[in-house]
Protein backbone atom coordinates (compact mmCIF):
# COMPACT_ATOMS: atom_id res chain seq x y z
CA UNK A 1 0.00 0.00 0.00
CA UNK A 2 2.69 2.32 0.39
CA UNK A 3 4.23 3.38 -2.80
CA UNK A 4 7.36 4.84 -2.77
CA UNK A 5 10.72 4.20 -4.40
CA UNK A 6 12.77 2.04 -2.30
CA UNK A 7 15.69 3.99 -2.04
CA UNK A 8 14.69 7.24 -1.07
CA UNK A 9 12.56 5.64 1.77
CA UNK A 10 15.27 2.96 3.05
CA UNK A 11 18.60 3.52 5.06
CA UNK A 12 21.37 2.22 2.96
CA UNK A 13 23.27 0.38 5.59
CA UNK A 14 21.11 -1.63 7.63
CA UNK A 15 18.42 -1.68 4.56
CA UNK A 16 15.75 -0.74 7.12
CA UNK A 17 13.05 1.95 5.86
CA UNK A 18 13.78 5.43 7.31
CA UNK A 19 11.76 8.22 9.25
CA UNK A 20 9.93 8.97 6.54
CA UNK A 21 8.27 5.93 5.66
CA UNK A 22 7.89 4.70 9.01
CA UNK A 23 5.81 7.97 9.88
CA UNK A 24 3.55 6.89 6.16
CA UNK A 25 3.05 3.57 7.25
CA UNK A 26 1.98 4.98 10.81
CA UNK A 27 -0.22 7.28 9.30
CA UNK A 28 -1.81 4.42 7.17
CA UNK A 29 -1.80 2.17 10.20
CA UNK A 30 -3.33 3.33 12.83
CA UNK A 31 -7.13 4.00 11.63
CA UNK A 32 -7.33 0.22 10.37
CA UNK A 33 -5.82 -1.48 13.69
CA UNK A 34 -8.47 -2.63 15.63
CA UNK A 35 -5.83 -3.43 18.77
CA UNK A 36 -3.74 -0.99 20.59
CA UNK A 37 0.00 0.05 18.59
CA UNK A 38 2.98 0.54 20.17
CA UNK A 39 5.59 3.05 18.90
CA UNK A 40 9.23 2.47 20.51
CA UNK A 41 12.17 4.12 19.91
CA UNK A 42 15.53 2.83 20.83
CA UNK A 43 18.55 4.44 21.30
CA UNK A 44 21.83 2.61 22.13
CA UNK A 45 23.36 3.39 24.98
CA UNK A 46 27.71 3.45 24.31
CA UNK A 47 27.62 3.68 20.38
CA UNK A 48 29.90 6.73 20.03
CA UNK A 49 32.26 4.69 22.88
CA UNK A 50 32.59 2.17 20.06
CA UNK A 51 32.50 4.71 17.26
CA UNK A 52 35.23 6.40 19.29
CA UNK A 53 37.38 3.86 20.48
CA UNK A 54 36.89 0.92 17.47
CA UNK A 55 36.74 3.49 14.20
CA UNK A 56 33.73 3.51 12.06
CA UNK A 57 34.05 0.94 10.41
CA UNK A 58 32.59 -1.11 13.27
CA UNK A 59 30.42 1.70 13.97
CA UNK A 60 28.80 0.67 11.11
CA UNK A 61 28.89 -3.28 12.10
CA UNK A 62 27.57 -2.87 15.02
CA UNK A 63 24.67 -0.62 13.35
CA UNK A 64 23.87 -3.32 10.51
CA UNK A 65 23.62 -5.62 13.28
CA UNK A 66 21.43 -3.64 16.18
CA UNK A 67 19.41 -3.43 13.02
CA UNK A 68 18.85 -6.70 12.07
CA UNK A 69 18.04 -8.16 15.94
CA UNK A 70 16.07 -5.51 15.68
CA UNK A 71 14.19 -6.72 12.75
CA UNK A 72 14.72 -10.07 14.33
CA UNK A 73 12.48 -9.88 17.03
CA UNK A 74 9.67 -8.66 15.55
CA UNK A 75 6.91 -10.30 13.40
CA UNK A 76 5.75 -9.62 9.64
CA UNK A 77 3.17 -7.67 9.77
CA UNK A 78 5.63 -5.33 12.69
CA UNK A 79 8.01 -2.47 11.13
CA UNK A 80 11.37 -2.07 12.20
CA UNK A 81 13.01 1.50 11.09
CA UNK A 82 16.26 3.15 11.59
CA UNK A 83 16.20 7.10 11.94
CA UNK A 84 20.01 7.93 11.50
CA UNK A 85 22.57 7.47 13.98
CA UNK A 86 22.25 4.99 16.65
CA UNK A 87 18.41 5.76 17.11
CA UNK A 88 15.97 3.19 15.98
CA UNK A 89 12.32 2.46 15.92
CA UNK A 90 9.70 0.02 16.23
CA UNK A 91 5.89 -0.14 15.67
CA UNK A 92 3.62 -3.25 16.26
CA UNK A 93 0.17 -3.85 17.22
CA UNK A 94 -0.19 -5.37 20.65
CA UNK A 95 -3.57 -5.51 23.54
CA UNK A 96 -1.75 -3.52 26.55
CA UNK A 97 0.93 -1.73 27.71
CA UNK A 98 2.30 -5.15 29.43
CA UNK A 99 2.85 -6.47 25.75
CA UNK A 100 4.27 -3.59 24.92
CA UNK A 101 6.80 -3.88 27.87
CA UNK A 102 7.14 -7.58 27.50
CA UNK A 103 8.36 -7.11 23.78
CA UNK A 104 10.46 -4.14 24.32
CA UNK A 105 12.01 -6.16 27.11
CA UNK A 106 12.65 -9.05 23.97
CA UNK A 107 14.30 -6.48 22.07
CA UNK A 108 16.33 -5.32 25.16
CA UNK A 109 17.37 -8.80 25.41
CA UNK A 110 18.52 -8.97 22.07
CA UNK A 111 20.55 -5.78 22.08
CA UNK A 112 22.31 -6.99 25.63
CA UNK A 113 24.40 -9.79 23.91
CA UNK A 114 27.79 -9.13 22.73
CA UNK A 115 28.16 -8.29 19.11
CA UNK A 116 30.96 -9.45 17.75
CA UNK A 117 32.75 -7.12 15.29
CA UNK A 118 35.42 -9.60 14.20
CA UNK A 119 38.31 -7.79 15.55
CA UNK A 120 36.47 -7.55 19.37
CA UNK A 121 33.34 -8.53 21.01
CA UNK A 122 31.62 -5.55 22.60
CA UNK A 123 28.37 -5.82 24.58
CA UNK A 124 26.04 -2.36 24.37
CA UNK A 125 22.61 -1.29 25.99
CA UNK A 126 19.48 0.42 24.30
CA UNK A 127 17.08 3.21 26.28
CA UNK A 128 13.84 2.50 25.00
CA UNK A 129 10.74 4.60 24.73
CA UNK A 130 7.54 3.48 24.35
CA UNK A 131 4.23 5.16 23.32
CA UNK A 132 0.68 3.60 22.85
CA UNK A 133 -1.75 4.48 19.93
CA UNK A 134 -4.06 6.22 20.52
CA UNK A 135 -3.59 7.27 24.09
CA UNK A 136 -0.28 8.66 23.56
CA UNK A 137 -0.82 10.19 20.24
CA UNK A 138 -3.27 10.36 17.09
CA UNK A 139 -0.77 10.99 14.69
CA UNK A 140 2.82 9.52 14.19
CA UNK A 141 4.26 12.74 15.12
CA UNK A 142 2.61 12.92 18.20
CA UNK A 143 3.16 8.92 19.14
CA UNK A 144 7.12 9.86 18.20
CA UNK A 145 7.25 12.96 20.01
CA UNK A 146 5.42 10.92 23.20
CA UNK A 147 8.11 8.15 22.34
CA UNK A 148 10.83 10.51 22.11
CA UNK A 149 10.03 11.98 26.04
CA UNK A 150 9.99 8.52 27.29
CA UNK A 151 13.08 7.58 26.30
CA UNK A 152 15.04 9.84 27.57
CA UNK A 153 13.09 9.31 30.97
CA UNK A 154 14.56 5.57 30.17
CA UNK A 155 18.34 7.24 29.90
CA UNK A 156 17.63 9.61 32.94
CA UNK A 157 16.26 6.19 34.88
CA UNK A 158 19.05 4.21 33.78
CA UNK A 159 15.76 1.69 32.76
CA UNK A 160 15.79 -0.38 29.42
CA UNK A 161 12.29 0.91 28.73
CA UNK A 162 9.76 3.29 30.03
CA UNK A 163 6.39 3.83 28.80
CA UNK A 164 5.41 7.78 28.06
CA UNK A 165 2.67 9.20 30.97
CA UNK A 166 1.32 12.64 30.50
CA UNK A 167 3.49 13.76 33.67
CA UNK A 168 6.75 13.52 31.09
CA UNK A 169 5.39 15.91 29.21
CA UNK A 170 4.98 18.42 31.57
CA UNK A 171 8.40 18.53 32.32
CA UNK A 172 9.88 18.68 28.67
CA UNK A 173 7.82 21.74 28.35
CA UNK A 174 8.62 23.60 31.80
CA UNK A 175 12.17 22.38 30.40
CA UNK A 176 11.53 24.16 26.73
CA UNK A 177 10.01 27.04 27.85
CA UNK A 178 12.97 27.40 30.56
CA UNK A 179 15.41 27.27 27.97
CA UNK A 180 14.20 30.18 26.18
CA UNK A 181 13.99 31.98 28.90
CA UNK A 182 17.79 31.26 30.53
CA UNK A 183 18.74 32.58 27.11
CA UNK A 184 17.08 35.60 27.13
CA UNK A 185 17.69 36.06 31.14
CA UNK A 186 21.53 35.78 30.09
CA UNK A 187 21.49 38.64 27.55
CA UNK A 188 19.26 40.93 29.45
CA UNK A 189 21.89 40.20 32.33
CA UNK A 190 18.76 38.95 34.90
CA UNK A 191 20.99 36.00 36.51
CA UNK A 192 22.77 37.02 39.56
CA UNK A 193 25.56 35.51 41.42
CA UNK A 194 25.68 35.17 45.27
CA UNK A 195 28.59 34.59 47.41
CA UNK A 196 29.32 32.01 50.23
CA UNK A 197 32.13 32.96 53.08
CA UNK A 198 34.96 29.70 52.70
CA UNK A 199 36.58 30.58 56.92
CA UNK A 200 39.87 29.16 58.18
CA UNK A 201 38.76 26.72 60.99
CA UNK A 202 41.99 27.36 63.04
CA UNK A 203 41.69 31.34 62.80
CA UNK A 204 38.20 32.20 61.73
CA UNK A 205 39.45 34.49 58.86
CA UNK A 206 37.57 34.45 55.43
CA UNK A 207 40.00 32.55 52.82
CA UNK A 208 37.24 32.66 49.84
CA UNK A 209 33.85 33.19 48.45
CA UNK A 210 31.98 30.74 46.58
CA UNK A 211 30.13 32.57 43.61
CA UNK A 212 27.04 30.48 43.00
CA UNK A 213 24.59 31.42 39.97
CA UNK A 214 21.20 33.06 40.83
CA UNK A 215 17.87 33.29 38.20
CA UNK A 216 15.11 34.52 39.62
CA UNK A 217 12.47 33.95 36.89
CA UNK A 218 9.41 36.41 36.03
CA UNK A 219 6.88 33.85 36.27
CA UNK A 220 8.19 30.48 38.19
CA UNK A 221 10.50 32.78 40.68
CA UNK A 222 13.65 31.72 42.26
CA UNK A 223 15.30 28.59 39.82
CA UNK A 224 17.71 26.36 41.72
CA UNK A 225 21.36 26.44 39.14
CA UNK A 226 20.84 22.48 39.89
CA UNK A 227 17.46 22.76 37.68
CA UNK A 228 19.30 25.53 35.38
CA UNK A 229 22.74 25.09 35.26
CA UNK A 230 21.66 21.41 33.16
CA UNK A 231 19.33 23.10 31.34
CA UNK A 232 22.63 25.46 29.92
CA UNK A 233 24.63 22.86 29.63
CA UNK A 234 22.23 20.52 27.32
CA UNK A 235 21.30 23.97 25.45
CA UNK A 236 24.91 24.92 24.48
CA UNK A 237 24.82 28.27 27.08
CA UNK A 238 27.17 27.09 29.47
CA UNK A 239 29.92 28.76 28.79
CA UNK A 240 28.27 32.05 28.27
CA UNK A 241 26.94 31.07 32.34
CA UNK A 242 30.17 30.44 32.82
CA UNK A 243 31.96 34.03 31.05
CA UNK A 244 29.23 35.99 33.17
CA UNK A 245 29.58 34.47 36.61
CA UNK A 246 33.28 34.80 35.90
CA UNK A 247 33.24 38.27 35.26
CA UNK A 248 30.52 39.27 37.70
CA UNK A 249 32.78 37.20 40.13
CA UNK A 250 35.69 38.89 39.14
CA UNK A 251 34.45 42.38 39.27
CA UNK A 252 33.45 41.68 42.85
CA UNK A 253 36.96 40.56 43.77
CA UNK A 254 38.09 43.92 42.64
CA UNK A 255 35.92 45.95 44.83
CA UNK A 256 37.09 43.96 47.82
CA UNK A 257 40.37 44.00 46.32
CA UNK A 258 41.73 47.32 48.32
CA UNK A 259 40.05 46.05 51.55
CA UNK A 260 39.85 42.42 52.03
CA UNK A 261 43.30 42.05 49.49
CA UNK A 262 44.08 38.15 50.46
CA UNK A 263 39.78 37.17 50.32
CA UNK A 264 39.48 34.93 46.62
CA UNK A 265 36.72 33.99 44.78
CA UNK A 266 36.48 30.35 43.92
CA UNK A 267 33.54 30.00 40.84
CA UNK A 268 32.51 26.66 39.34
CA UNK A 269 33.41 25.20 35.60
CA UNK A 270 30.93 22.75 33.85
CA UNK A 271 32.94 19.74 33.06
CA UNK A 272 31.62 21.28 29.56
CA UNK A 273 34.44 23.88 30.20
CA UNK A 274 37.27 21.89 30.13
CA UNK A 275 36.66 20.78 26.26
CA UNK A 276 36.78 24.46 25.46
CA UNK A 277 41.02 25.19 24.65
CA UNK A 278 40.16 29.02 24.69
CA UNK A 279 38.96 29.13 28.36
CA UNK A 280 42.52 29.31 29.74
CA UNK A 281 43.14 32.03 27.38
CA UNK A 282 39.38 33.80 28.07
CA UNK A 283 40.67 33.47 32.10
CA UNK A 284 44.00 35.34 31.58
CA UNK A 285 42.32 37.89 29.75
CA UNK A 286 39.49 38.53 31.78
CA UNK A 287 42.11 38.67 35.17
CA UNK A 288 44.08 41.01 33.27
CA UNK A 289 41.01 43.07 32.10
CA UNK A 290 39.76 43.02 35.39
CA UNK A 291 43.16 43.91 37.34
CA UNK A 292 42.72 40.68 39.95
CA UNK A 293 45.94 38.88 40.84
CA UNK A 294 45.37 35.26 39.42
CA UNK A 295 46.06 33.65 42.57
CA UNK A 296 42.93 34.85 43.90
CA UNK A 297 41.08 32.75 41.43
CA UNK A 298 40.02 29.70 42.17
CA UNK A 299 38.27 27.26 39.54
CA UNK A 300 36.17 24.33 40.89
CA UNK A 301 35.61 21.51 38.79
CA UNK A 302 33.81 18.48 39.77
CA UNK A 303 35.35 14.76 40.15
CA UNK A 304 33.62 13.64 37.36
CA UNK A 305 35.99 15.69 35.14
CA UNK A 306 39.14 14.62 36.93
CA UNK A 307 37.99 10.95 36.10
CA UNK A 308 37.27 11.58 32.31
CA UNK A 309 40.70 13.34 32.19
CA UNK A 310 41.44 13.47 28.40
CA UNK A 311 44.55 14.25 26.99
CA UNK A 312 42.54 18.02 26.46
CA UNK A 313 41.72 18.23 29.48
CA UNK A 314 45.05 17.75 31.33
CA UNK A 315 45.98 20.00 28.58
CA UNK A 316 43.54 22.80 29.74
CA UNK A 317 43.78 22.46 33.28
CA UNK A 318 47.79 22.91 33.10
CA UNK A 319 47.47 25.84 31.43
CA UNK A 320 45.03 27.19 33.64
CA UNK A 321 47.17 26.34 36.65
CA UNK A 322 50.02 28.02 34.83
CA UNK A 323 48.30 31.01 34.72
CA UNK A 324 49.05 31.09 38.38
CA UNK A 325 44.90 30.33 39.24
CA UNK A 326 43.69 27.82 41.63
CA UNK A 327 42.16 24.17 41.26
CA UNK A 328 39.91 22.56 43.02
CA UNK A 329 37.89 19.47 43.02
CA UNK A 330 34.43 19.70 44.30
CA UNK A 331 32.33 17.32 44.97
CA UNK A 332 34.95 15.10 46.12
CA UNK A 333 34.15 11.34 47.30
CA UNK A 334 30.95 11.27 45.41
CA UNK A 335 33.07 9.92 42.19
CA UNK A 336 35.18 7.43 41.72
CA UNK A 337 38.44 9.49 41.16
CA UNK A 338 41.98 7.39 41.71
CA UNK A 339 45.09 8.38 42.95
CA UNK A 340 46.99 8.79 39.41
CA UNK A 341 44.19 10.98 38.41
CA UNK A 342 45.16 13.14 41.23
CA UNK A 343 48.38 13.32 41.53
CA UNK A 344 48.67 13.72 37.80
CA UNK A 345 46.66 16.99 37.67
CA UNK A 346 47.99 20.24 39.10
CA UNK A 347 45.31 20.80 41.71
CA UNK A 348 45.15 22.74 44.69
CA UNK A 349 42.50 21.94 46.53
CA UNK A 350 39.88 19.08 47.53
CA UNK A 351 36.62 20.32 48.32
CA UNK A 352 34.65 17.29 50.24
CA UNK A 353 31.11 16.74 49.36
CA UNK A 354 28.24 17.98 51.82
CA UNK A 355 26.57 14.67 51.71
CA UNK A 356 29.73 13.31 53.86
CA UNK A 357 30.00 16.77 55.87
CA UNK A 358 26.18 16.80 56.61
CA UNK A 359 25.81 13.27 58.40
CA UNK A 360 29.42 13.35 60.00
CA UNK A 361 28.51 13.47 63.50
CA UNK A 362 25.83 10.78 63.27
CA UNK A 363 27.46 8.13 60.91
CA UNK A 364 30.65 7.02 61.49
CA UNK A 365 31.09 6.08 58.63
CA UNK A 366 30.91 9.53 57.00
CA UNK A 367 33.35 10.70 59.64
CA UNK A 368 36.17 8.08 58.58
CA UNK A 369 35.47 9.36 55.02
CA UNK A 370 35.85 12.86 55.81
CA UNK A 371 38.68 11.77 58.39
CA UNK A 372 40.31 9.90 55.26
CA UNK A 373 39.77 12.61 53.14
CA UNK A 374 41.57 15.07 55.03
CA UNK A 375 44.53 12.98 55.36
CA UNK A 376 44.54 11.86 51.58
CA UNK A 377 44.63 15.92 50.69
CA UNK A 378 46.87 16.74 52.93
CA UNK A 379 49.63 13.97 51.92
CA UNK A 380 49.51 14.76 48.15
CA UNK A 381 50.10 18.93 49.43
CA UNK A 382 46.19 20.23 48.75
CA UNK A 383 44.05 22.26 50.88
CA UNK A 384 40.76 20.80 52.14
CA UNK A 385 37.65 22.68 52.36
CA UNK A 386 34.59 20.98 53.88
CA UNK A 387 31.42 22.00 52.41
CA UNK A 388 28.02 21.72 53.56
CA UNK A 389 28.73 23.27 57.14
CA UNK A 390 25.59 23.51 59.22
CA UNK A 391 26.30 23.64 62.67
CA UNK A 392 29.19 24.54 65.22
CA UNK A 393 29.67 20.95 66.07
CA UNK A 394 30.15 19.88 62.46
CA UNK A 395 32.91 22.86 62.56
CA UNK A 396 34.80 21.67 65.40
CA UNK A 397 34.76 18.50 64.61
CA UNK A 398 36.25 19.24 61.36
CA UNK A 399 38.92 21.84 62.76
CA UNK A 400 39.96 18.94 65.17
CA UNK A 401 39.98 16.21 62.19
CA UNK A 402 42.77 19.54 60.84
CA UNK A 403 40.60 20.00 58.09
CA UNK A 404 41.40 23.66 56.44
CA UNK A 405 38.52 25.87 55.74
CA UNK A 406 34.83 25.13 55.80
CA UNK A 407 31.21 26.60 53.97
CA UNK A 408 27.66 26.00 54.57
CA UNK A 409 25.16 27.96 55.93
CA UNK A 410 26.37 27.31 59.51
CA UNK A 411 29.03 29.80 58.51
CA UNK A 412 27.19 31.85 56.10
CA UNK A 413 24.46 31.21 53.29
CA UNK A 414 25.69 33.07 50.21
CA UNK A 415 25.08 36.65 49.81
CA UNK A 416 24.11 39.15 47.52
CA UNK A 417 27.54 41.13 47.05
CA UNK A 418 26.30 44.17 49.15
CA UNK A 419 25.74 41.89 51.92
CA UNK A 420 28.68 40.34 51.74
CA UNK A 421 30.66 42.69 51.41
CA UNK A 422 29.13 43.89 55.03
CA UNK A 423 29.77 40.67 56.28
CA UNK A 424 33.35 40.72 55.31
CA UNK A 425 33.44 44.07 57.25
CA UNK A 426 32.01 42.40 60.26
CA UNK A 427 34.36 39.44 60.31
CA UNK A 428 37.43 41.41 59.90
CA UNK A 429 36.47 43.86 62.91
CA UNK A 430 35.79 40.60 65.15
CA UNK A 431 38.62 39.18 66.60
CA UNK A 432 40.66 36.06 65.06
CA UNK A 433 39.00 34.01 67.40
CA UNK A 434 40.87 30.18 67.16
CA UNK A 435 38.39 27.41 67.46
CA UNK A 436 38.44 25.84 70.65
P1 LIG B 1 28.11 23.16 44.60
O1 LIG B 1 29.24 23.61 43.74
O2 LIG B 1 28.34 21.93 45.41
O3 LIG B 1 27.71 24.41 45.48
C1 LIG B 1 27.37 24.34 46.82
C2 LIG B 1 25.90 24.25 46.99
O4 LIG B 1 25.62 23.91 48.35
C3 LIG B 1 25.17 25.56 46.75
O5 LIG B 1 23.88 25.25 46.23
C4 LIG B 1 25.03 26.09 48.16
O6 LIG B 1 23.98 27.04 48.30
C5 LIG B 1 24.74 24.82 48.91
N1 LIG B 1 25.08 24.92 50.33
C6 LIG B 1 25.95 25.76 50.89
N2 LIG B 1 26.03 25.56 52.23
C7 LIG B 1 25.19 24.55 52.51
C8 LIG B 1 24.83 23.88 53.73
O7 LIG B 1 25.30 24.16 54.81
N3 LIG B 1 23.93 22.87 53.62
C9 LIG B 1 23.39 22.52 52.43
N4 LIG B 1 22.51 21.52 52.41
N5 LIG B 1 23.70 23.11 51.25
C10 LIG B 1 24.60 24.13 51.30
P2 LIG B 1 23.32 25.98 44.96
O8 LIG B 1 23.70 27.42 44.98
O9 LIG B 1 21.90 25.59 44.85
O10 LIG B 1 24.16 25.34 43.77
C11 LIG B 1 23.96 24.02 43.42
C12 LIG B 1 24.96 23.57 42.41
O11 LIG B 1 24.79 24.22 41.16
C13 LIG B 1 26.39 23.89 42.82
O12 LIG B 1 26.81 22.89 43.71
C14 LIG B 1 27.10 23.84 41.49
O13 LIG B 1 27.41 22.53 41.14
C15 LIG B 1 26.05 24.37 40.55
N6 LIG B 1 26.32 25.77 40.23
C16 LIG B 1 25.98 26.89 40.92
N7 LIG B 1 26.43 27.99 40.31
C17 LIG B 1 27.10 27.57 39.21
C18 LIG B 1 27.80 28.23 38.14
O14 LIG B 1 27.95 29.46 38.09
N8 LIG B 1 28.34 27.44 37.17
C19 LIG B 1 28.23 26.07 37.21
N9 LIG B 1 28.81 25.36 36.23
N10 LIG B 1 27.59 25.43 38.18
C20 LIG B 1 27.02 26.17 39.17
CA1 LIG C 1 31.21 24.25 43.93
CA1 LIG D 1 30.18 20.94 45.92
Amino acid sequence: HVQIQHAATHDHLTGLPNRAYFEEWVHQTLPRTDRGLAVLLIDLDRFKEVNDTLGHRAGDTLLEQVGARIRGCLDDDDLAARFGGDEFAAVFAVADQREAQRRADVISDALEQPFDLGESMVAIAASIGIAMAPGHGMTAAELLRSADLAMYDAKRRHSRASIYESSLDGNDSVRLAMLGDLRDALHAGQLEVAFQPQVDLRTSRVAAVEALARWTHPVHGHVSPEVFVPVAEQAGLIEELTSFVLAESLGAARSWLPTHPDVGVAVNLSPLSLVNEDLPRVVATELARVGVPPRLLTLEITEQTVIGDTPRTVRILEQLAAIGVRLSVDDFGTGHSSLVNLRRLPISELKIDRSFVGGMLQERNDDVIVRSTIDLGHNLGFSVVAEGVETTETKHRLHALGCDLGQGFGISRPLPLDELIVWLAAAAAAPANPSP
